[in-house]
């Protein structure tokens, strides 16, 4: 299930115009625009009268059944006002919720996400100070497993091993609380190492 809104944008250069915009998207059933979601793409518009690309600041209603996520979406520039976010989030579930024909399956609360790419530029950011080392996972395992590419390890580990992994999981999670793809890699890691492993 897919909802789209025509919604009266601004580019960066203040020109304003109309363009279709993703409000929900189910991937369960569309692996094609959870890449995109994941890959950043979503949203991606273009001002008809400069020609400047940029991402449209509208949150979109993210459902995964498989994965029994619901999330909210928003672009990198609200990260500043997640708490704001997180109310708005809350009362929009509720409405969203009656899009959804499976609604009643629906038990799981959302999380708020910023998309995977932020999160691991919060990671690059933080690995210095954290004493973390930063290792590049296949990009299409993490989007197949949807987990971020990049994973921090322990720096005074020499070598990148599932105890160095875990305790550098740890530790970035606990320095910032917010990070929801780490947080979910590190609950679901007995069942994604298997993955991992191949
Ligand atoms: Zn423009």
């Amino acid at each position: 299930m897919t909802i789209s809104n025509l919604e009266e944008i601004k580019c960066p250069k203040s020109h304003t115009f109309q363009t279709q915009l993703l409000s929900a998207i189910s991937v369960s059933d569309n692996y094609e625009l959870k890449e995109a979601l994941i890959a950043g793409e979503i949203n991606l518009v273009t001002c008809p009268e400069c020609g400047q690309m940029f991402y449209a600041e509208c949150f979109i209603l993210y459902h995964d059944s498989q994965n029994e996520l619901i999330s909210f979406v928003y672009p990198r520039s609200f990260q500043e006002q997640a708490t704001q976010c997180v109310a708005k989030m809350k009362k929009e579930f509720k409405l969203a919720l009656e899009n959804f024909n499976d609604k009643n399956k629906i038990t799981y609360e959302p999380v708020l996400l910023f998309g995977i790419e932020d999160e691991e530029a919060i990671l690059i950011h933080l690995a210095s100070n954290l004493k973390l080392n930063i290792v590049k996972i296949t990009p299409s395992i993490a989007r197949k497993l949807a987990i971020p590419k990049l994973m921090p390890f322990y720096k005074n580990s020499q070598d990148f091993s599932e105890k160095s992994l875990l305790s550098g999981l740890e530790d970035l999670i606990k320095h910032n609380p917010n990070l929801e793809h780490y947080i979910d890699f590190f609950k679901r890691y007995q069942n994604i190492k298997i993955c991992l492993q191949k």
